[in-house]
């Protein structure tokens, strides 16, 4: 099959024939039909994320379509078992060890032996891949394998980090939530939040008229210079983008007793900034991979929305055209390679 390798850190990905490779029991093989780039793919090549499996196929958001399961596992007929021919997603989290204090919680986004699809274990920058059956997920029917890759990551985690920073609001509705970067994640969350009636105010890269229009064009209810003030209070602050400096700026968005959500899962530095911008029971979090659970109520939630995925294809082995690109912000929405 063909792939595209990473084998060193800083360096491009290679074209590579692999061997088709062969599932153990408990997992499936997926062809893959389309695979959504990631910011995390980028701190993966740049090795900003130290800890790759290499040679690497990175990806993970692969969409596609069990063609074989692993011989031998007890539970061949178990329930929720992967049959050839289900449509299924392969998201981040590609397995967890199952039996630790966070993976007993419901909590393996915290596993401490997680293992991640595209880091520690081949991904979906190839014609097939491998993934855990406990974490493979039946794609919803009315979304594209194109237009719902970028969900497996970009919608889930963005999904994740939605979810949890409600949680610690005292209301659901009527709110204010600022997104900070205006990429794939927020592309999908903007029309989720809208969804459940949130208003949504965008932050983007200074100068960046393309991405402010683009939030716009989603039903942001405003957009904005990352940096300057917000319209309103915020209630609530998502940042996407990698850039430490945006959490100081979107606690002084936040109203009293509001959150500053943390969505990446890289950063750079966070400057010093005076108490009084958290006094006031704001609060920092930071909401790491995802869930199983965030993956079946999302996949289950996004065709309800609906969500629309404004994607830009490139054939497989353009891989490291469609990096750059995302790298440069040169497009909206998500970026999504094809074999
Ligand atoms: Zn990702
Ligand atoms: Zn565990």
């Amino acid at each position: 099959m063909r792939a595209m390798v990473l084998e060193r850190p800083g360096s491009p990905l290679r074209l590579a024939e692999l061997p088709v490779p062969q599932p153990a029991p408990g997992q499936v093989l997926v062809r893959v039909a389309a695979c959504g780039l990631c910011r995390t793919d980028l701190h993966i090549v740049d090795g900003d994320l130290d800890q790759p499996r290499l040679p690497l196929v990175p990806g993970h958001q692969v969409a596609g379509t069990v063609v074989a399961r692993g011989e031998g596992m007890a539970g061949s007929a178990a329930p929720g078992a992967l049959a050839p021919g289900t449509r299924v997603g392969v998201p981040w989290l590609g397995g967890s060890c199952g039996c630790c204090r966070f993976c007993a919680d419901g909590r393996e986004n915290l596993c401490t032996e997680a293992v991640y699809t595209g880091y520690q274990r081949d991904g979906g920058f190839a014609e097939y891949c491998l993934a855990d059956e406990r974490y493979a997920f039946a794609l919803p029917d009315g979304i594209a394998d194109l237009q719902v890759a970028p969900l497996l990551c970009a919608g889930l985690i963005g999904y994740r980090a939605w979810r949890l920073t409600l949680a610690t609001l005292p209301r659901q509705t009527d709110l204010d939530i600022g997104f900070y970067g205006f990429g794939a994640a927020a592309h999908i969350l903007c029309q989720v939040a809208r969804h459940a009636g949130h208003r949504v105010h965008a932050f983007v890269r200074p100068g960046d008229a393309p991405a402010a229009a683009f939030a716009l064009s989603l039903g942001a209810a405003s957009a904005t210079d990352a940096g300057s003030p917000p319209p309103c209070p915020l209630d609530a602050a998502l940042i996407f983008a990698p850039v430490g400096a945006l959490v100081p700026a979107a606690l002084r968005a936040v109203d009293r007793g509001g959150v500053v959500t943390c969505a990446g899962i890289h950063m750079s530095d966070i400057p010093a900034f005076p108490y009084a911008d958290l006094w006031h029971e704001r609060r920092l979090l930071s909401v790491a991979n995802l869930t199983r659970r965030d993956a079946v109520e999302f996949l289950d939630l996004a065709p309800r929305v609906p969500v629309r995925t404004t994607v830009h294809a490139y054939p497989l082995t353009r891989a490291n055209e469609a990096l750059a690109d995302l790298r440069h912000g040169r497009f909206e929405g998500a970026a999504v390679l094809v074999p």
